[in-house]
């Protein structure tokens, strides 16, 4: 049976589920989205993903047509008709049908999409063994030409970004702000542990404010690891004990080399390993 995707109230399948080529999410990008996962039936930091795409879609001036309570069932009801218990969501708001003009008051259709499939995943060897990644030179947006903190449907800077990355045979790379700062990777935020304490990238810093990122924070400081959002630069970074990054598709990810430097010992280290083991009993349990 084909996927069925959620638009507008309506399920249609995969190869029916369409949008007009004049709605702006496509002309122009502008529509916001999120990325969700389901563990065992069970949707992950929902209200957090809500939330968060509510927060996006007011930056630019959005008005989401359904409640955040609609919008939740109507993501249970699309895992259900689709039989999915693990698996990705990716919920989408565009701008809806324009004009061929920028104007989004010419916009009357907001279309509110839900799709609902499989995950793709790293390789799992990538978990045991730990991610190579380079630095690349397309800079994050500046937070004052559009905030990263907004999940857009514009991705080109981190499209760019990736392209550098896999060009030089990294399937992530790291992004830095226009300060020179450590911001994020393309899809992924990033954490460096130092003599025993964790730091990441504080918002200021530019990036997008992951709900694993948030996840994995709480964990920590729930064991009592010290956990500092503090800016970083490239040498904070090569010089590290670990490196890891946080994402919903990615989970937790060991970054062993970066720049052609070992961090550590070049190998994913103690505090990441038993990181991951908990956000795992965290997300099946
Ligand atoms: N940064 C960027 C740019 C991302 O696209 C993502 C993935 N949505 C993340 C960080 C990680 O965020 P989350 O943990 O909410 O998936």
């Amino acid at each position: 049976m084909p996927l069925k995707v959620y638009i507008n109230g309506k399920l249609y399948d995969k190869d029916d589920a369409k949008v007009s080529v004049y709605d702006h999410g496509l002309l122009y990008g502008d529509g916001v989205f999120e990325g969700i996962r389901s563990y065992g039936g069970k949707v992950f930091r929902l209200k957090e993903h809500l939330d968060r795409l509510w927060y996006s879609a007011k930056a630019i001036l959005l008005e989401i047509p359904i409640s955040k309570a609609e919008m939740a069932k109507a993501i249970e009801d699309t895992l259900a008709v689709n039989g999915i218990t693990d698996g990705y969501i990716r919920a989408v708001v565009t701008r809806g049908c324009g004009t061929l003009g920028l104007d989004p008051n010419k916009c009357s259709d907001p279309q509110v999409i839900i799709i609902t499939d499989r995950i793709e995943l790293y390789p799992p060897e990538l978990y045991k063994q730990g991610l190579e990644i380079i630095t690349v030179s397309t800079v994050r947006n500046h937070p004052a030409a559009l905030s990263p903190r907004i999940k857009s449907l514009n991705y080109l800077n981190n499209i760019l970004a990736k392209i550098e990355g896999l060009q030089a045979g990294c399937i992530e790379a790291l992004m830095l702000n226009c300060r020179g700062e450590v911001a994020e990777c393309t899809g992924d935020n990033l954490f460096l542990v130092r003599e025993g304490r964790v730091l990441t990238p504080p918002t200021e810093a530019g990036i997008l404010e992951g709900i694993t990122r948030d996840a994995v924070i709480a964990l920590l400081r729930k064991q009592g690891t010290v956990v500092e959002e503090t800016p970083l630069t490239k040498h904070d970074v090569y010089v590290a004990d670990e490196c890891f990054l946080t994402g919903t598709a990615a989970e937790v990810v060991p970054v062993v080399k970066v720049d052609s430097r070992p961090i550590g010992r070049g190998i994913p280290g103690p505090l990441t390993r038993d990181l991951i083991e908990r956000f795992h009993e965290l997300t099946r349990s």
